[in-house]
């Protein structure tokens, strides 16, 4: 059987889809680990000045052995509440290797749990002034530096609901609140050693670089103190042939150049710390559906795939573009690959079977379904939405329509397919009604 790959940068091949339908059933995700640990690597090579920590953002994708995989390639994490925290320990990961970055404030026994676990070595950015007065007196017992994330006001992101710097979110403490929170730290004895801005998902790359010059000002202004800055994540990954994936050798050298002057001017050495989720994760993930059906409207041809926003809600949320491969059911090819030549003059719509119209994986910003051009699959053929790894099964609403939440296989390194979750039974969906 001839060996055909989806695209250039994946090990994922069309024998391999369907070998992994036939094994596991459909529908299934499935992440290239080859990919994941390339893109670990591109993220720990970014230039820097004096130190670089690499935080993989869990929540883009906190499947247990991906977790494994990421932090085992020298990546530590960002999570973004308790329980992930207490998750990626049930991974084997340290917690001095996580840095929990919330918009939860925490009281009574979740309280005493934080309490616990920045005593275990946990890091915590404080990102409101209530949580600030919620640690202040254990951080100020106990010799804890919390770190602080500031709202600058202006962000960038996809789409606006990604956007976590602007004025329309919530994300941090705000400029105008700063002085504030100095004042309450300087009466607690509280130094922030660590500055975070992250400005959103999917960033304009101008924007990520002005807003190191932006946090670097912050830091000169409010924070004679501080040794380590965070500029984020939202590293733009091109999920889409027409799209532009962030420069990280370009931004990093920036960063340096920066962090250098910043030096010059201070005497004061930056350690640098980013946050990619969606950067590492992405382009590895996969979802892979089966064609059950095809009818056509007045406007456009159809295919009813059997799995749509329950393993990828994005175009639905955002208007966000993946990639659609058509393979033949038995895997002797790829029929047609977006990254590749697109045969005959076809073209549908990719439904999923939920009853909502939204659910189509190929909408457009204004939620329209638009059909793209494909090979015309058959009944029984494989259809495969690529950039799939980051906030699609972390984020779908799996159990919509009663579907279960599907399974997780990694294509590992050295091309085997291994089962990393499993399909979910319809008990388990009804197990906690009473
Ligand atoms: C979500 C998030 C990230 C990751 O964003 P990506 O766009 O996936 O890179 C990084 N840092 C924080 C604080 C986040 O909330």
């Amino acid at each position: 059987m001839e060996n055909t790959r989806l695209n250039e940068f994946s090990k994922l091949s069309s024998d391999l889809a369907a070998r992994a339908v036939k094994e596991f059933g459909s529908p299934i995700y499935i992440y290239d680990e080859s990919l994941i640990l390339k893109r670990c690597q591109e993220c720990l090579d970014m230039p820097h000045a004096y130190g670089l920590t690499v935080r993989y953002a869990m929540k883009a994708n906190p499947n247990r052995t991906l977790l494994k995989i990421i932090t085992g390639a020298g990546l530590h994490l960002d999570a973004s509440s308790l329980n992930e925290v207490l998750r990626a320990h049930m991974a084997g990961v340290p917690y001095e290797k996580i840095m929990l970055t919330t918009q939860e404030a925490y009281e009574g026994e979740d309280m005493a749990l934080l309490e616990k676990l920045l005593l275990d070595g946990l890091k915590y950015n404080v990102c409101s002034l209530r949580q600030l007065y919620l640690i202040g007196d254990f951080a100020c017992k106990n010799y804890i530096e919390p770190g602080i994330r500031i709202h600058p006001g202006v962000g960038s992101g996809e789409s606006a609901t990604r956007n976590t710097g602007d004025d329309y979110s919530c994300f941090g403490i705000h400029l105008s609140d700063l002085d504030e929170a100095l004042k309450y730290a300087w009466g607690k004895w509280i130094k922030f050693k660590h500055v975070h801005v992250h400005i959103g998902s999917g960033a304009d790359s101008e924007m990520w670089r002005q807003n190191i010059d932006l946090e670097l000002g912050i830091i000169e202004k409010h924070f004679k103190e501080t040794d380590s800055v965070c500029f984020g994540g939202g590293l733009k990954e091109a999920r889409m042939p027409s799209e532009q994936s962030a420069d990280i050798e370009h931004l990093g050298s920036y960063a340096k150049k920066q962090i250098n002057a910043f030096y010059k001017k201070h005497k004061r050495k930056l350690k640098m710390e980013i946050e990619p989720g969606t950067y590492i994760a992405a382009n590895s993930g996969y979802a892979v559906t089966m064609v059950i059906d095809k009818k056509c409207t007045a406007r456009a041809n159809f295919i009813v795939t059997d799995g749509g926003m329950e393993l990828n809600s994005r175009p639905l949320l955002y208007g966000s573009k993946h990639p659609v491969y058509i393979v033949a059911a038995d895997g002797s090819c790829v029929k047609s690959s977006e990254f590749g030549d697109i045969p005959g003059d076809y073209s549908a719509v990719v439904a999923g079977k939920c009853c909502e119209s939204g659910d189509c994986q190929t909408l457009d910003m204004d939620g329209h379904a638009t059909p793209r051009k494909m090979a015309e699959p058959d009944i029984g053929d494989i259809a495969i939405i690529g950039g799939t790894g980051a906030y699609c099964s972390s984020m779908a609403p799996f159990n919509y329509n009663s579907h279960t939440q599907a399974p997780e296989v990694l294509l590992t390194k050295n091309g085997d397919l291994r089962l990393i979750r499993k399909r979910q039974t319809l008990e388990q969906v009804l197990e906690n009604e009473i």
